[in-house]
Order: C-alpha cells, then structure tokens, then sequence
C-alpha cells in the first residue's frame, strides 16, 4: 500500500514541486494550504509522515507542530520541517516544536526523497522507482 504523505504549505510552487517528485517515487500526496487545514486533514487521513512549512498564514509552522504534538493519535507521526528559515537557533527551535528532521528550501530534487525517507519507517518508505526525473 502507498503511504501517505501530508504536506501542509502555502506556495503551491512548492506544493508542486514536492507533490510531483514524490508522486513519481509512489507516495500519495494530500496537501493543505494552512495549519488549520492540515491539522483537520492530518486528523482525517492519519498520513505516515507531514511535510510542514514554517511560515504559513495565520497559524505558524510552529503551532502546527505543537498542535499535532498534542493530540494522542496524531503526536506519532513523524513531521518533517521544510523551511527556508536558516537563523541560528530556528533549527533547536524546530526540534523543540516536536519535528523529527528539518529540510531547507530550496529543496533539492536528487537528495529530497533520500532525506524525507530517513524518517520513515521500512515498510512504508516508496516503492524505490524513480521515474522520468
Ligand atoms: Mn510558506
């Protein structure tokens, strides 16, 4: 079965860019333009991971992280930051909301899956077929 991955983040040239490149290593992609939205969506779906932009409109990747951190059934997943915030104590502050990992915008497309799969566990990571790219 394909895992799920959420990805909850406001430009949706990331939001495309990250859907297509894991779509074609055989995850499914919802994605979710706010918090509020992917903590609804990550409530109602229960991915195997959450992809979580920092900045995001209204409620801030942090609260999401704390939000879902909360929750009993939702705190297991595995939430992974991808964030173009590289200040000095951002990446301590990202651990300290309860995110396993931190990736930094812009993503690279040939290390991308490499890196979000190191926070899978085994038997849900890709099917290991990259196509097209
Ligand atoms: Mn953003």
């Amino acid at each position: 079965m394909k895992s799920t991955i959420l990805v909850i983040e406001d430009n949706e040239k990331n939001a495309y860019l990250v859907t297509f490149i894991l779509e074609k290593c055989g995850y499914r992609i919802v994605h979710a333009r706010d918090g509020k939205t992917g903590i609804a969506m990550a409530s109602q779906i229960k991915p195997d991971l959450i992809l979580l932009d920092i900045q995001l409109p209204a409620m801030d990747g942090y609260t999401v992280a704390h939000e879902l951190k909360k929750d009993g059934e939702l705190s297991v997943i595995p939430i992974v930051a991808v964030t173009s915030y590289a200040m000095l104590g951002d990446r301590e502050r990202i651990l300290a909301a309860g995110c396993v990992g931190y990736i930094e915008k812009p993503i690279n497309p040939t290390t991308f899956v490499a890196e979000i799969e190191q926070y899978l566990p085994a038997g849900k990571k890709g099917d290991g077929i990259r196509r097209g790219y």
